[in-house]
């Protein structure tokens, strides 16, 4: 038999049946082209405030390893994202990196992650690297949260974590409170509200933790313009977050993150006023997608639009990469997400851009 074989043999072997079935996450290529396919921020910073930030780096110990706690920065974030004094905070890389550190504390064989669905892709890629089951339970029709369908799943499936996202991924819209609430007061385990879009959508449950006893909350600061930092933090009781900070890996943050997030934080005027800038920005882009023939905007409460169209949606997508402009194709999810695609807000003459290519895609 040749190498390759028996190494083929071996993984087949070894590497788990359900992390062999999955394909990896995929990040197109968006050189020269105008991308618009990942909630980023689009905008940088003034030049005075770039130097002052490199200034703040020259002093930065590479040789050292950094606070494993990262106090100073959990102290501005606490600050800067009113965490409600005697709630616990714990940080990670990216919150993927919370997500994945909660599960491994709470997987078992036969144990549940449950998350309303269309919904963010992982939470169940997560479960599955955990060796946990999933559970995605349909949204409604307007993607609002089907509190009955809720319900009768938690009651069935005794999930160990619910993810709630607030705003939710990818449809763009905020789920009725109550309905969450109640979710939450049944739930037999932790519920994470997952508050990725706050900059954009003036709503969050941080004011409610304390409320219920098994409620945390999940930031990053990727989406408000520091998405190359990779930080997230997780707010909630000290008991739960005892338990997750243990499988933290100790030097989770790194020394570059702690000071540039710092610096970035107590300049945090800059980042309001472009997520300011963004939603403005977002409500003329929908009103422009909605007068297009055949175009149906879904509401949208985060930095990003989900749109149906019409006709092809996959040849929509194609012809509006060629002339230069990458979005986010939904619809080979099919289902609820068939002729979607996902737009992020952009500069104003990047969502001018893509307008004008989806008006000659759809013609
Ligand atoms: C983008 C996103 C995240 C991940 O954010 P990172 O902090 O960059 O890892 C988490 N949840 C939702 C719903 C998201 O859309």
């Amino acid at each position: 038999m040749s190498n390759d074989n028996l190494m083929s043999d071996k993984i087949t072997h070894w590497i788990r049946p359900e992390i062999r079935a999955l394909s990896a996450y995929h990040v197109p290529d968006a050189e020269g082209l105008i991308k618009l396919d990942a909630m980023e921020n689009p905008y940088t910073w003034p030049d005075d405030m770039v130097e002052a930030w490199l200034q703040r780096l020259r002093g930065v110990a590479l040789n050292r390893y950094p606070d494993p706690a990262a106090r100073a920065l959990g102290q501005r974030l606490r600050e800067a994202m009113a965490v409600p004094a005697g709630q616990a905070l714990i940080l990670g890389n990216g919150s993927d990196e919370l997500i994945q550190i909660i599960a491994q504390a709470v997987a078992a064989p036969d144990r549940v992650i449950l998350a309303p669905e269309p919904g963010f892709v992982m939470y169940r890629m997560i479960a599955t690297f955990c060796g946990m089951d999933y559970v995605g339970v349909p949204l409604a029709a307007d993607f609002s949260l089907d509190r009955e369908a809720m319900l009768a799943a938690i009651e069935q499936h005794r999930p160990a974590v619910i993810f709630l996202a607030y705003p939710n991924n990818p449809t763009g819209n905020l789920f009725d409170s109550e309905a969450m609430a109640a979710i939450i007061a049944a739930a037999p385990g932790l519920v994470v509200v997952d508050e990725a879009y706050h900059a954009f959508a003036d709503a969050s449950f941080m004011p409610r933790l304390g409320e219920f006893d098994n409620l945390v909350v999940m930031r990053t600061v990727s989406k408000m313009g520091l998405a190359g930092l990779r930080l997230g933090l997780l707010a909630g009781p000290e008991a739960w977050l005892g338990e997750f900070d243990k499988v933290r890996l100790p030097y989770n943050i790194n020394v570059l993150t702690q000071v540039s997030a710092d610096f970035a934080l107590q300049h945090r005027d800059v980042l309001e006023a472009q997520t300011a800038q963004i939603c403005r920005d977002r409500e003329h882009l929908w009103q422009a997608l909605a007068a297009l023939p055949g175009v149906t905007p879904f509401p949208s409460r985060a930095n990003f639009i989900l749109f149906r169209v019409a006709g092809d949606a996959d040849a929509v997508f194609a012809a509006l990469k060629a002339q230069g402009v990458l979005i986010k194709n939904l619809n080979p999810a099919g289902g609820p997400l068939a002729g979607c695609l996902r737009v992020t807000v952009g500069r104003p003459e990047e969502n001018a851009a893509f307008l004008q290519a989806l008006q000659s895609a759809i013609a």
